[in-house]
């Protein structure tokens, strides 16, 4: 009923709550509060996280 839930997932790495304001996109990327992990959004209904790879300015595709 609510359109101000909070969508909550957890941390991979550290199984820590990650919340978003709204619906995060998918590729958007987190990072984890308590382990400080970045975390990429790779599904969104429901929001499922795993560890973003780390790759600097590499977006040449
Ligand atoms: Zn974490």
């Amino acid at each position: 009923m609510s359109t101000t839930e909070t969508i909550q997932s957890a941390c991979p790495e550290c199984d820590a709550p990650i919340s978003f304001d709204r619906s995060p996109l998918n590729g958007q990327v987190a990072r984890c509060p308590d382990c400080g992990s970045e975390l990429e959004v790779t599904c969104t209904n429901p929001v499922r996280l795993e560890l973003a790879p780390e790759v600097e300015e590499d977006w040449g595709e």
